[in-house]
């Protein structure tokens, strides 16, 4: 079934110049870049975006992290696009992450790990809402 998903490339990956070379294994994947903006996203946006990490020791350094450089918001398109992008994105901790994925090829640690995907449809649904209208998305 075709699905949309929510992907952000981190600041460790846009300060690297990784855009365009992250692009490319998404849609070598076979998934649509549908939307796509450049931003520097604020602390608030960080903090909510990420509340449900809130009591987690790490929460203030992703924030920070996430904050730090500009960030690419994309709306991903596909068939089981979803669980599609969280294979290609891989482990959360690169040094578990299976060869050819994201994050193995370029993910630095577990904090400036390059790449979010949304982890359910119900949540790609509610993060693609936070940066995107109806509007921004040209399937
Ligand atoms: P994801 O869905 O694979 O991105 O992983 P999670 O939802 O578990 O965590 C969200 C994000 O928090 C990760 O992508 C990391 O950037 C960050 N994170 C998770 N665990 C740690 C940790 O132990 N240390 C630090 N610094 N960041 C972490």
């Amino acid at each position: 079934m075709t699905e949309r998903t929510f992907s952000i490339i981190k600041p460790d990956a846009t300060k690297r110049n990784l855009t365009g070379a992250i692009n490319a294994v998404i849609e070598g994947a076979g998934l649509r870049i549908v939307a796509q903006r450049r931003i520097r996203m604020t602390e608030d946006q960080a903090k909510k975006f990420y509340e449900v990490h809130a009591a987690r020791p790490f929460y203030g350094e992703l924030v920070e992290t996430m904050t730090s450089a500009p960030v690419v918001v994309q709306v991903l398109e596909g068939d089981n696009a979803m669980a599609k992008y969280r294979e290609v994105m891989g482990a959360t901790n690169p040094e578990q992450a299976a060869e050819g994925t994201i994050r193995k090829l370029f993910a630095l640690n577990v904090g400036e790990n390059s790449v979010h995907g949304s982890d359910s449809l119900e949540n790609a649904k509610i993060e693609i809402a936070q940066f995107f209208t109806d509007a921004d998305i040209v399937g």
